[in-house]
């Protein structure tokens, strides 16, 4: 075994005993890690502040949150159309809550089609929307 580096052979290549690693400080950033600021036991690379593990489980509360809103609005529309029956005197049947129930859900699914189908419109024209509404309001203040 030559101590210079000459044919010692390692998975089938020549090796150095003092390899120079030369890095730039940009490249040496990129190469170091520091903990994840939630849960502090994965790391991850510059420029990013939590681990996908971490960044998965906020994502997966936050879509179970949702459908828990959805779900109390359901329950909440679907309490008012009962009470709303009982109060006008009718006699409520378990197939009766069922169709209350039934469209307190078709409620909620057309509000919140609905109120995306505003976002995306708004998404799309609400610059020209809001820029003609200025003009207009422009030209009755002169
Ligand atoms: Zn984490």
């Amino acid at each position: 075994m030559h101590i210079d580096g000459h044919n010692n052979r390692v998975a089938g290549r020549d090796y150095y005993e003092q390899a120079t690693l030369k890095l730039t400080p940009e490249q040496l950033a990129q190469l170091s890690i520091k903990p994840c600021v939630k849960c502090e036991t994965r790391v991850v690379a510059l420029g990013v502040t939590t681990c996908n593990h971490c960044r998965r489980k906020a994502q997966a509360e936050e879509n179970y949150n949702k459908w828990v809103r959805y779900g109390f609005v359901v329950f909440l529309i679907w309490g008012t159309l009962l009470t709303r029956e009982q109060k006008s005197g009718t006699h409520v049947t378990p197939f009766h809550l069922l169709e209350l129930g039934v469209t307190a859900v078709g409620i909620v699914v057309v509000a919140v089609a609905s109120w995306f189908m505003i976002r995306i419109f708004w998404l799309e024209h609400g610059d020209d929307i809001s820029k003609s509404l200025t003009d207009a309001v422009s030209r009755l203040f002169k």
